[in-house]
């Protein structure tokens, strides 16, 4: 199978390259994109890389579900609105079984968030799956980095950990029964993007990041970006069952460093707790605030005990492990 019958049957959809913004799609040298009247772009891309970002053990689909995922997880982490997205795929050999799963859980995604691909690149090489996502908001909207302020509450969305619980299990460091396992699994394999939130948060939150690399390090982020600190309380930061029956070693290491949560982490003020609430509720996501911001640089964690925790808590990075 040639390169262009592979983008005409695996990426272009009858009836469904254009829409929303996207008013010429796949087929041209360009996309043509109309954006909304006096709102603004929001631009992000990340790349898989087979081995690093992913196990050649998961199926094809979840990958493509995955590829998606941790893109719209940056539109979700600025309070955009999906609109359009670009992949530049590289492959070793135009695999129909493959390529027939990762379409299918790709547009799966894309389709309940209302993304639509726009265009791309195909070529033969290592496999390596480059994803462009692009977002609005309305003008002076987007949520940032920078903008949180002392005496602030820190909140987090769903739960932390389960996705490096689930990486120990396939690095043979722990071991889970079954049923666990596959739970955990699913968070490492299938993240559900934060996108609802994200935009419900736009007005609420003063600044947000999406957690990819784990905690303390995404969060870290946030507090350079901002010009101040936090402290935290470990037993405040929310997981699953089965990651609160593990030790608390390794439930502090998964929930603080864990990496591939795609939950969003962000801060607001005292007085708009209902509301963060609400955005919450309305969008049919968990929240839970987990602490405090400080005008002292750096994060400082509390155990069960009020002790502090080593500063040791180091970001998953992509060049030291
Ligand atoms: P060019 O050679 O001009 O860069 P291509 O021949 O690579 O264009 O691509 C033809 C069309 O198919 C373009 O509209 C491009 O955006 C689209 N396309 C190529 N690869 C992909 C892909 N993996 N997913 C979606 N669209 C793609
Ligand atoms: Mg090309």
């Amino acid at each position: 199978m040639g390169e262009f019958d592979l983008i005409a049957r695996y990426f272009t959809r009858p009836g469904r390259t254009e829409g929303g913004v996207v008013t010429h799609g796949i087929g041209d040298d360009c996309a043509v994109l109309t954006p909304t009247p006096g709102w603004q772009w929001l631009v992000s891309a990340d790349m898989l890389v087979e081995g690093r970002h992913f196990l050649s053990t998961v199926a094809p689909r979840r990958l493509g579900h995955k590829a998606l995922a941790v893109n719209l997880s940056d539109l979700a982490a600025c309070g955009a609105t999906p609109r359009a997205f670009f992949l530049s795929l590289a492959m070793p050999s135009a695999n129909e079984d493959f390529l027939a799963g990762f379409s299918a859980g790709l547009f799966e995604l894309a389709d309940a968030h209302g993304i639509v691909l726009a265009g791309g690149d195909t070529t033969a090489g290592p496999l390596n799956i480059n994803i462009t996502v692009m977002g609005e908001a309305p003008p002076g909207t987007a949520l940032l980095r920078s903008g949180a302020r002392a005496g602030e509450d820190v909140w987090v969305s769903g739960t932390l950990g389960d996705a490096r619980l689930a990486l120990e299990v396939f690095r043979g460091s722990l071991s889970l029964p079954g049923e666990a396992f596959e739970a955990v699994r699913l968070a490492m394999e299938l993240p559900q993007p934060r996108v609802a939130l994200g935009q419900a948060l736009r007005g609420i939150a003063t600044a947000a990041i999406d957690v990819s690399d784990g905690l303390a390090g995404d969060l870290g982020h946030l507090l350079k970006r901002s010009n101040v600190g936090a402290e935290l309380h470990l037993a405040d930061l929310p997981r699953s069952s089965v990651l609160g029956a593990m030790p608390e070693a390794v439930q502090q290491l998964c929930l603080l460093t864990g990496g591939d949560d795609y939950e969003l982490v962000f801060t607001a003020p005292a007085d708009a707790r209902a509301r963060v609430l609400d955005a919450g509720r309305s969008t049919g996501t968990p929240v839970y605030r987990i602490g405090r911001i400080e005008e002292a640089a750096g994060l400082r964690v509390r155990d069960g005990h009020g002790r502090l925790l080593d500063q040791t808590l180091q970001s998953f990075d992509h060049f030291q492990s």
